[in-house]
């Protein structure tokens, strides 16, 4: 039981099982188990949503009982905090909003979708443009939120429409232009909107070809990042004219570690758990990093990742 709620815990709760279900309500949840740098604490509510009016409605709950809410598809850009978050997250990415439904050189898929399933729909039925996406280990919210992108290829370049949920339920399509898309940004990051769905165009091709391609970027992605450990992949947002992981190598950070936390021996880029990695560790290590490289190459190097804070989402 969330005793932070005390005088409404019950009716917190009561009111999201009422509106969800039971089941898809959880308390004191932490999110070492729902990102994949495992790490965080516990947040106050989880909650899966089974479809578009329960989602509506749990949203309407948290509103009205003044809950902030974050929502979560994969958990594979976040790096949460060890205090955990004092509200509610909704996840996008379990059982549920996992529906493909594919029309001659279109898609529509729910936002729970994987990158990697979509990429494989794609295959399935002869149709290219997504092969970059298929590593990608996020949903397909996360990475309209994010502008996903690799491998010269980015979401911006598929997307024909995107459904979100606004605070009070209402539902709309935005185009392309309206997503204000940007390297690894979109209009998202400054509105409080759930993606729900999204339709991608792509193109007719010949199957083995795309599957070749999607081996093909898999092997090199296997060869050069650190998959087999925890992380939140690349750490820092490209600066211009450089490669953050180069600069990170050059500066001798290859190795560096503080706690359990550990700047990637095979792509300095990237940050890996070694195992019991907090994300204090992970902070520390950080802006151990900017400093050294500002230092050396008076660069500045922004972070990727999105910090979850016991308050909300916040700067590194
Ligand atoms: C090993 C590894 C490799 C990676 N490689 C790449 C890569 O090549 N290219 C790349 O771009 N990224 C890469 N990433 C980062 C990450 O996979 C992407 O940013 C991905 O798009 C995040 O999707 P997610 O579902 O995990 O989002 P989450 O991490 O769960 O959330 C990220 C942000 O999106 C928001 N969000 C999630 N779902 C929704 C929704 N339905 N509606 C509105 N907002 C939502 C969240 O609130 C949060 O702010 C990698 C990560 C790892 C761990």
């Amino acid at each position: 039981m969330v005793e932070r709620y005390s005088m409404g815990s019950m009716s917190v709760r009561d009111r999201l099982f009422r509106a969800i279900g039971s089941i898809d309500v959880f308390e004191d949840l932490p999110l070492s188990g729902m990102t994949t740098f495992r790490i965080g604490g516990p947040a106050d509510f989880v909650i899966s949503p089974e479809n578009v009016e329960e989602l509506s409605q749990a949203i309407q709950v948290l509103r009205d009982c003044e809950i902030p809410y974050i929502v979560l598809g994969r958990g594979s850009n976040i790096l949460a905090s060890d205090e955990g978050f004092r509200g509610a997250v909704i996840r996008l990415s379990t059982n549920y909003f996992q529906r493909i439904q594919v029309e001659d050189d279109h898609i529509t898929a729910e936002a729970g979708v994987t990158l990697t399933a979509l990429s494989k729909a794609a295959r399935r039925n002869g149709l290219t443009g997504l092969e970059f996406a298929s590593g990608i280990p996020g949903s397909l919210g996360g990475g309209i939120y994010m502008n996903a992108g690799a491998y010269g290829g980015e979401l911006k370049d598929v997307i024909e429409s995107v459904t979100v949920i606004d605070l009070f339920g209402n539902q709309m399509v935005l185009s392309p232009e309206d997503m204000e898309f940007g390297t690894r940004s979109s209009i998202l990051q400054k509105k409080s909107w759930t993606v729900i769905r999204a339709t991608i165009r792509l193109t007719h091709g010949d199957p083995d070809a795309i599957e070749a391609k999607m081996n093909d970027l898999a092997q090199q992605r296997k060869s050069k990042q650190p998959l087999e450990l925890p992380s939140a992949g690349s750490v820092f947002k490209r600066p211009q004219g450089y490669f953050a992981g180069a600069l990170i190598e050059q500066a001798g950070l290859k190795g560096y570690r503080i706690g359990g936390a550990e700047v990637s021996a095979k792509h300095a880029g990237f940050i890996v758990n070694r195992g019991g990695a907090t994300c204090a560790d992970v902070i520390e290590l950080i802006h151990h990093i900017q400093k050294t490289v500002m230092e050396q190459f008076h660069v500045r190097l922004t972070p990727e990742i999105k910090y979850l804070s016991p308050d909300g989402w916040d700067l590194i």
